[in-house]
């Protein structure tokens, strides 16, 4: 292999390094600054054949992520000799050329062609929006027809559509192996850690800039690519799509799923009618469908990184992992037990949607969708049980034991935070909502990463690391659901600031009290208590959290949290294990936007996936 020269310095450590399982030694650096698109035409194609040759040197065997990335950008724009101001641009071009050959490889029906909604007509476009995005009409009036009349010829899947939460449902779903987008830098920016991190061969086209309005590009690149098939003879980069397809097929794979959880009171329609069968049918309807499957994905990929990594190796376009039965079986069991836990959640919180439909208790009533979460429990421990004749019955008891744990300190943590809503203690410090965010969110991660691990042979070298590691990632993934609480959009909640309203013991409300003056802090208390209009309450809340600067100081747990669980995984010497948890943090804390909206408005998506 040789690399790119001069490398090294960018990532203070040497390109080999910095582009293999790099050990995370500091912190990732923002771009928000560096995002210029060159004005001329010349001066892109410069950046752009500087690319392609920075590419070749590189390593394909393994995807990189965005800090390394970044690293490779500023070295090429150093030996260019040209201004940090094109960094993003500069990271688009490198990867497009570290996956050009991989992504043609990619036959056009497993391709997805991205378009933004922004390249249409402002003024005189007929086309409405539907759940997949913008329906263009092909009227003529821009470009956006021409790309997706010729895609669609050759057989591409077609979106027009903003928002990485749809291109990642298409992607895990399996139709599509590799992704041609058009966006603008900010929207690649945010695609590469949830993207490429996962080994999904892609080629950006970047847009002359950010405006979302009549914004332009160069066209011919979309063209040198669009309508180019080269297959390759073998797949190159270690790619986790094909443990998420199967993390998928669990679930959508009728035939097996009925076979791994066979129906017991709800094999017909007619059964499934009956008093008898509801249960089990709604139960398994519940299990099957909605959400994005990531936790059995982490016990796939921590069980495939630990029996010599086979199925990242396949890359992008190789099979499907072959999942055993009994691994299967055992991330199904995680599945069904982070289902319940939700299934109650939404009760205790009254919550309205989940997943795009109303919740189990608003269709069904209270009792029937406790008695569902119930159901969902029993399946959990019924599956593992199923799988101990495959994993061996002490690593069942292992998984069993740590599934038990995981629920116990799941219902401390929900009961502390029922406990504080119905009598709400002012004197909240974000130490004591930090624990219960350690206990809510935590152990589910735990679970699924340690029965990966545990199938696949004796654990007690990681013991210690799984629930520290988890608990980071946990803490601060619910630190930033916070923080998209504001926005209006998580796990479907369409309303900002409904947590904080809805009286939670959140970090955010515990680092206003700890800073706020007597009068502040009797400002808060009217917010959350008050009798007026939701929208007037929230933004006296918004503004005392802004003068004590609580979203912030949020932004910087989220920042310690991460930098903890980096640290955690730089100590495993297992390469695909270590992997796995760098991936495990990029997409568990991955920053969608800006963290603290400054106003009431929110953008609603296509499609929301739950968590
Ligand atoms: S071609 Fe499609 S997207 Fe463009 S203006 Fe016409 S209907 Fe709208």
């Amino acid at each position: 292999m040789t690399h790119a020269p001069g490398a090294a310095e960018a990532n203070g450590s040497s390109l080999s390094d910095a582009h293999k399982p790099a050990k995370r030694v500091k912190r990732r650096v923002s771009t928000a600054h560096l995002k210029t698109v060159p004005e001329t035409l010349a001066e892109r194609e410069e950046i752009k054949n500087a690319a392609e040759r920075f590419a070749t040197n590189l390593d394909k065997s393994r995807a990189f992520n965005k800090s390394q990335l970044e690293a490779f950008g500023r070295q090429m724009l150093a030996d260019m000799g040209r201004p940090e101001k094109y960094l993003g641009f500069a990271m688009v071009l490198i990867g497009n050329f570290f996956w050009r050959q991989q992504f043609l490889a990619t036959p056009f029906e497993r391709r997805l062609l991205l378009l933004p909604h922004c390249l249409k007509h402002a003024e005189g476009c007929p086309a409405e929006y539907d759940e997949f995005g913008l329906d263009c009409e092909k009227c003529g009036a821009c470009s956006i027809a021409d790309y997706k009349v010729r895609a669609e010829q050759l057989g591409y899947k077609v979106l027009v559509a903003e928002g990485s939460p749809i291109v990642l449902k298409i992607i895990v779903s399996g139709y599509v192996n590799g992704i041609l987008g058009v966006a603008c830098l900010n929207v690649l920016e945010k695609a590469i850690d949830k993207v490429l991190i996962a080994g999904v061969p892609s080629y950006a086209v970047p847009l002359h800039s950010g405006d979302c309005k009549n914004t332009t590009l160069d066209e011919a690149w979309i063209w040198e690519v669009l309508e180019k098939y080269e297959p390759l003879e073998e797949q190159q980069t270690q790619s986790y799509l094909p443990l998420m397809r199967a993390s998928n097929r669990l679930f959508d794979d009728e035939e097996r799923f009925a076979r791994l959880l066979p129906r017991v009171r709800s094999k017909t329609a007619e059964q499934a009618a009956t008093p008898l069968g509801r249960t089990e049918h709604t139960a398994y309807d519940w299990l099957q469908h909605g959400g994005k499957r990531f936790r059995p994905f982490i016990t796939l990929a921590a069980y495939d990184a630990m029996t010599g990594g086979e199925a990242i190796a396949a890359g992008a376009g190789g099979d499907d992992a072959t999942v055993p039965d009994g691994v299967g079986r055992v991330a199904m069991a995680i599945e069904a037990f982070h289902k319940a836990s939700l299934v109650h959640d939404d009760i205790e919180d009254s919550d309205l949607y989940r997943y795009g439909r109303e919740t189990l208790h608003r269709s069904l009533g209270v009792g029937p969708a406790i008695n569902i979460g119930d159901h969902l429990i029993g399946i959990g421990y019924k599956l593992v049980t199923a799988a101990r004749k495959e994993i061996g019955a002490e690593a069942a008891a292992d998984i069993l034991d740590r599934m038990a744990n995981a629920h116990v300190r799941l219902c401390d943590g929900q009961g502390a935070e029922m406990a504080w809503q119905a009598a709400p203690d002012f004197t909240l410090t974000p130490l004591d909502a930090l624990q219960i965010y350690a206990l809510k969110t935590s152990p589910a991660f735990e679970a699924a990463l340690y029965a990966g691990i545990r199938m696949a042979g004796p654990a007690e070298a990681f013991e210690e690391m799984i629930p520290q590691f988890a608990r980071h990632v946990g803490v601060g993934f619910q630190i930033l659901n916070d923080l998209k609480d504001w926005r209006g959009d998580v796990n479907n909640k369409l309303v900002a600031g409904q947590d904080a309203l809805s009286l939670r013991p959140t970090v955010l409300l515990a680092l206003a009290l700890q800073e706020a003056s007597d009068e502040q802090k009797a400002t808060i208390r009217s917010a959350l208590s008050g009798e007026e209009p939701t929208s007037v309450r929230l933004g006296r809340l918004r503004r005392v959290f802004n003068d004590l600067q609580v979203f912030e100081k949020a932004d910087s747990l989220v920042e310690k949290s991460r930098a903890r669980a980096e640290q955690l995984a730089d100590a495993v010497e297992q390469e695909d294990l270590r992997r796995l948890l760098y991936f495990f943090i990029d997409t568990v804390l991955a920053e969608e936007d800006a963290p603290a909206p400054k106003s009431n408005v929110l953008v609603q998506l296509p499609v929301t996936a739950g968590a």
